[in-house]
């Protein structure tokens, strides 16, 4: 298939270049020129605006930080003088209300469009193995189909437009609230003088296990691979994680759901991105709790 692939940042890089090992022909498009050379360098054919990714494109997808640089990408000047039968695919993770807004203008104007946010992180872009939730009509999924298996191993379709974006909201507000509990769990363990690599090896291996945990530690040492032991280096940034939760707060007011762990989880990584920038690891907010004592 042709795509257009529109933000190679630290998932969209690895997602866009898994496109290409799996034969699809795929132009891409970043606002950063070191993000464009090093898709041309996977093998990508990295062009100089996002219309041009999309000029030739069946598919478009899209990989960008909210839903107004979506919004901006997929503007209606630029649907409307698409031709009509495109497949858009934003896996961004973006408010409800923007998804269904462009889904409503695409479907007007004869595209089709899948919210398909992802769970993996950058390990599970770069192998191939990130979940999609989806939310569209089901002939517009089931087009997309082949791009999820090339990038992915788990599709799930949770209903109408918007629907992918909910379900990644309540995924990442447990995300952010396991985040907080063992970087606590963390802090404490330090207090009381614990050993971090035991204490690490006991809760892999018992009832405290989470993805979180084992990939996301907070403390350096003990994941060699996490962000922690490599200077707090993305991973998912603190910013993302503060837009997330935020986005999670703003479902639960619109259906009248009280999430107070979440609540709580929303302002202490909002308060973490304006002291820091944000720009690390949503795990090195383990530092700010670890000074709470
Ligand atoms: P990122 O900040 O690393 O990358 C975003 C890229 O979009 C950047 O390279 C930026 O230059 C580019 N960009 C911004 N505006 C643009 C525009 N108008 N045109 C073209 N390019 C533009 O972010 P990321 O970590 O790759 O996350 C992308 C999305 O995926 C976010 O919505 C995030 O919440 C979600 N997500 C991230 C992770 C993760 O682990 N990083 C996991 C799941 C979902």
């Amino acid at each position: 298939m042709q795509i257009g692939f529109i933000g190679l940042g630290t998932m969209g890089l690895p997602m866009a270049s898994t496109l290409v090992a799996a034969g699809h022909g795929v132009a891409g498009f970043d606002l950063s020129s070191t993000a464009r050379n090093a898709f041309g360098q996977a093998g990508g054919t990295p062009t100089d605006s996002p219309a041009d990714a999309m000029a030739n494109a069946e598919a478009i997808v899209t990989m960008l930080p909210e839903g107004r640089h979506v919004r901006e990408v997929l503007s209606t000047e630029f649907l409307n003088n698409l031709p009509a039968g495109r497949l858009l695919v934003d896996c961004s993770t973006i408010d409800v209300t923007t998804a269904r807004d462009l889904a409503k203008l695409a479907q007007e104007l004869g595209h089709g469009f899948v919210d398909a946010p992802v769970s993996g992180g950058a390990e599970g872009a770069g192998s191939g193995a990130l979940a999609f939730m989806t939310g569209g009509e089901a002939d517009a999924v089931a087009r997309a189909q082949p791009l999820f298996d090339a990038m992915g191993n788990k599709t799930l379709h949770f209903g109408p437009a918007g629907a992918g974006q909910a379900a990644k909201a309540c995924h990442n507000m447990i995300c952010g609230i396991t985040a907080l509990g063992v970087c606590e769990a963390f802090a404490l363990a330090d207090g009381l003088g614990l050993d971090h690599d035991a204490f690490f090896d006991l809760c892999r291996n018992a009832a405290a296990q989470s993805w979180i945990l084992e990939n996301r530690c907070p403390v350096p040492g003990p994941a060699p691979a996490a962000p922690s032991s490599n200077g707090y280096a993305p991973g998912f940034a603190a910013r993302l994680m503060a837009k997330d939760l935020g986005l999670a707060q703003e479902a639960a007011k619109a259906c009248g759901q009280e999430t107070p762990f979440g609540a709580q989880a929303a302002r202490r990584f909002a308060a973490f991105t304006q002291e820091s920038g944000g720009n690390l690891d949503f795990s090195a907010i383990y530092e700010t709790v670890r000074k709470s004592r």
